[in-house]
């Protein structure tokens, strides 16, 4: 048993932080103690003093893409590596990953059909370190000349809706639990793009359809309108960057608020305005494009969550300016930019993380009977959201009862 004393407790519901202790019993949260003073049986426990410090629940990356090479300790200068790098590159993401504070990543897409799925068994068994993970394949787009990331074109895939049922009882054979399609194609690799509908009605149907009889869930990149409505017509659960949802678009994310997740990726954009290339690399229309995104999130974002939408962090980390292990700056973007304050940012990463992660009666909350995935925090995120991205402000990670960081072993 571990026992946490003297921390200030938020415990991810968006209610203030509270003084109090929390006790770990196996892999669960057995007692929260609520007030000043109160006390939890001391017994055979190890006592973690938490002065200073705020206890919280561990995060959720929702758009997280382990096999996107770079990271903070890596740089990699394009997407693609050889296949045992790329491997051993995407354990070490997750590593990275649960490092920085995330004990639980919703994927949108890897670089190979059955990386994460791999990934996932040998995380879960105990033999790497890495967190939660909900394994998605490739992110699939339509055949076509030019494909926008390697991993679109790592499996043979057709047109037409039979072809999209096949892919997807493809992908379940394979244990993925999501399937990710671009609905819309994306300006920020190819000018206009992003305005492109890449499937038709009929397959997004197929697609839904088949879905439901495989049980996994579908994720859409959707920055056009009408892939949002296409997406949300059929039954898709995440819809990443909604970037030009129109009134009727934003009028069906909020009829369908209580089943869909929107992770408007707002990492990616920051980075790409942020990015100081060498000048061989031309990133001026990246930029151009980030900028109007930008403008455009900052309208939706606050109206979305005003209307009771669950908006997550996660920002397409992994790409040379947009590293792995940077992912909490999302939650400073909330506040920055969507009108979030730092408990609602924080409730978003916690609360509707377990939520996203299909788990939300055990997961992304401190109380009793909930997982022990936990971060003690230096200092208090609720009021300065920035401290959750230096990693040596991480006293303590604990996921799954155990603890990957030790407190008291920074380094
Ligand atoms: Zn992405």
């Amino acid at each position: 048993m571990i026992l946490f004393v003297n921390a200030r407790i938020f415990d991810g519901s968006g209610a203030a932080p509270f003084a109090g202790e929390v006790l770990v019993k196996d892999n669960r949260v057995a007692a929260v103690a609520r007030t000043e003073g109160a006390r939890l049986p001391r017994d055979n426990a190890m006592v973690v003093d938490g002065t200073g410090a705020t206890l919280m629940p561990g995060m959720t990356e929702a758009h997280a893409h382990l096999s996107w090479p770079s990271s903070v300790e890596r740089f990699v200068p394009g997407m693609s590596l050889p296949a045992e790098d790329l491997l051993l590159n995407t354990a070490r993401n997750a590593r990275i990953l649960l490092d920085h504070g995330f004990t639980s990543a919703y994927s949108a897409g890897a670089l190979g059909k059955t990386i994460e799925v791999s990934l996932k068994a040998q995380i879960d068994s105990g033999g790497m370190p890495g967190p939660r993970l909900l394994p998605s394949s490739i992110e699939r787009e339509p055949p076509n000349e030019t494909a926008y990331l390697a991993g679109g074109s790592v499996a043979e895939h057709g047109k037409g809706p039979d072809a999209m049922r096949a892919f997807i009882k493809d992908c379940a054979a394979n244990g993925a639990k999501i399937v990710k399609f671009l609905l819309s194609g994306e300006s920020a690799l190819k000018p206009g793009a992003s305005m492109q509908i890449l499937y038709t009605e009929e397959e997004v149907r197929a697609a839904g359809e088949q879905a439901r009889e495989s049980k996994v869930w579908l994720t859409g990149h959707a920055h056009a309108a009408q892939a949002i409505k296409m997406g949300l017509r059929n039954g898709f659960r995440v819809l990443y960057h909604c970037t030009y949802a129109d009134e009727e678009a934003i009028a069906m994310l909020i009829g369908r608020r209580h089943e869909i997740f929107v992770a408007p990726t707002l990492g990616i954009v920051q980075a790409t305005l942020d990015a100081t290339p060498p000048p061989q690399f031309d990133m001026s229309h990246m930029k151009a494009d980030a900028a109007i995104v930008l403008e455009c999130q900052k309208k939706l974002g606050p109206i979305l969550k005003n209307a009771g939408v669950r908006l997550l962090p996660g920002g397409d980390y992994g790409f040379p300016f947009n590293p792995n292990g940077r992912n909490a700056r999302d939650l400073e973007l909330f506040v920055r930019y969507l009108g979030y304050t730092p408990t609602e940012a924080l409730v978003a990463a916690t609360k509707f993380g377990g939520e996203i992660m299909g788990m939300e009666s055990e997961l992304g909350q401190i109380k009793p009977g909930y997982l022990a995935d936990l971060l003690l925090v230096s200092g208090d995120p609720t009021q300065n959201i920035a401290v959750l991205q230096s990693k040596e402000n991480l006293r303590a990670i604990m996921k799954d009862g155990r603890f990957h960081k030790v407190p008291g072993t920074n380094g």
